[in-house]
């Protein structure tokens, strides 16, 4: 039924930033994603950054998700527990770098769902494989529902376990020895704690904590602590009561952050990373395939800039497509141009969140010292990452 279109793989922000950004150029196509319904109802919040305003901005869906979430002040504040205003709390404390807000994750995926056309995105359509077809060569993408389709161009935006990537034959992305507890709570007569991202570290356990707007707040905690029962995973109470485990020598405002967190919301993760020599080296597009998004760079969240870097995708993708014709060879020449001007940008944030993350994550000051001396050795300017322009659609 979409053969011979392009066929965009999963409808997280990245799938359906593309989709809109394809759309502002022209360019028809059609968003596959497994979910029965838009994944609106779970998740928290995803920080943005002045360099994903700039992606918004040429979305034209910037205005309205400016309404919805407070700008935050201070974008890097650590204070640890045991030592506080130590030497490393100093060297890490940053200000003032330009527009942040942390929007609740169903508002960013509602804003873009709303600016699509009708019917652009088809649900309960999960992608089961690709194949190549052994008489033409095109890419065939086979759904569990049994149906097939040979697409025009194929977008995986599909997530961290890409089935897209595993076509591509990219490498399996790696795992952090740290899981992240994330949720919101809404304090109904406002909250206290002012315009500021301000993290707390304890031991081995981090606890970073966003106003989204003047009553809700965005927190997250991580540890290397990561729970071996698997029930524990699905059941949100029961995350919660190992949250407040972790918290029990944290300040009470802390715990108290977590006790009352929407239960909706609260999720763990173990968090995966593309390990940075994997994204310079892989093969991110093949003929008509290419991935996007945390299908192609899922990086630690330490940078807080996932959703940011998945809006620039899109983007940039779209606008080297806009920039070719629609035959199969001007689309492979499209994607190829969309990897290489990607590639170094992802693979540059990427290692800097992953030498955040072993920073914040290290057991000793000497290992925390020896992270940050490299940190800014490879990044003089810690903030130049949001100073990033991905350019006009
Ligand atoms: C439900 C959910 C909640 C999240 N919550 C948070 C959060 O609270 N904080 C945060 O910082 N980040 C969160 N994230 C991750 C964050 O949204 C992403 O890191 C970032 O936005 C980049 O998104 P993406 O679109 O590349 O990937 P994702 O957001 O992972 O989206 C991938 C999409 O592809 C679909 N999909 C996957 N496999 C298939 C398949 N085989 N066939 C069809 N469709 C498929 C998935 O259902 C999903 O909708 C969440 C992601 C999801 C899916």
């Amino acid at each position: 039924m979409y053969d011979d279109e392009v066929v965009i793989i999963g409808a997280g922000i990245c799938g359906l930033a593309t989709a809109l950004a394809l759309h502002k150029k022209g360019i028809k196509s059609v968003v596959m994603e497994r979910s029965e319904t838009l994944r609106n109802g779970s998740g928290t919040a995803v920080g943005i950054r002045p360099n994903g305003w700039r992606a918004l901005d040429q979305l034209g869906v910037a205005e309205i998700l400016r309404h919805t979430a407070i700008p935050f002040q201070s974008l890097f504040d650590i204070f640890f527990l045991d030592y506080q205003h130590s030497f490393i709390d100093c060297l890490l404390r940053y200000h003032n770098a330009g527009e942040a807000r942390c929007l609740r994750r169903k508002d960013v995926i509602d804003a873009l769902y709303a600016a699509l056309p009708p019917s652009m995105v088809k649900f309960g359509c999960q992608l089961e494989s690709i194949k190549l077809d052994p008489d033409t060569r095109k890419p065939v993408l086979r759904f569990i529902d049994g149906t097939s389709i040979i697409p025009k161009a194929i977008i995986g935006c599909d997530g961290s376990k890409s089935i897209v990537a595993d076509f591509l034959n990219l490498k399996p992305t790696k795992m952090f020895p740290i899981c992240a507890v994330r949720g919101l709570t809404n304090y109904p007569n406002g909250h206290s704690f002012g315009h500021e991202f301000t993290s707390f570290k304890k031991d081995d356990t981090l606890v970073g904590r966003v106003p989204v707007d003047n009553n809700m707040i965005y927190w997250f905690c991580t540890t290397p602590d990561i729970p071996k029962d698997e029930r524990l995973w699905k059941n949100p109470e029961a995350v919660r009561q190992y949250t407040l485990k972790l918290l029990t020598t944290h300040p009470q405002e802390i715990q108290q952050m977590a006790e009352k967190a929407d239960l909706n919301s609260v999720s763990i993760t173990h968090l995966r990373y593309r390990a940075q020599w994997d994204l310079l080296m892989g093969t991110f597009s093949s003929g008509t395939v290419t991935v996007a998004g945390d299908a192609m760079h899922v990086m630690g969240p330490f940078l807080g800039q996932g959703a940011s870097a998945a809006l620039e995708d899109a983007v940039v993708l779209a606008r080297n497509m806009g920039q070719m014709g629609l035959t199969r060879v001007e689309i492979g020449k499209a994607l190829d141009r969309f990897v290489r001007e990607r590639k170094m940008r992802v693979a540059r944030l990427s290692l800097q969140a992953y030498l955040t993350g072993m920073m914040l994550g290290g057991s000793s000051r000497v290992e925390k010292v020896m992270w940050f001396v490299l940190l800014s050795v490879l990044f003089p300017n810690p903030k130049s990452h949001m100073d990033y322009d991905c350019g006009d659609l």
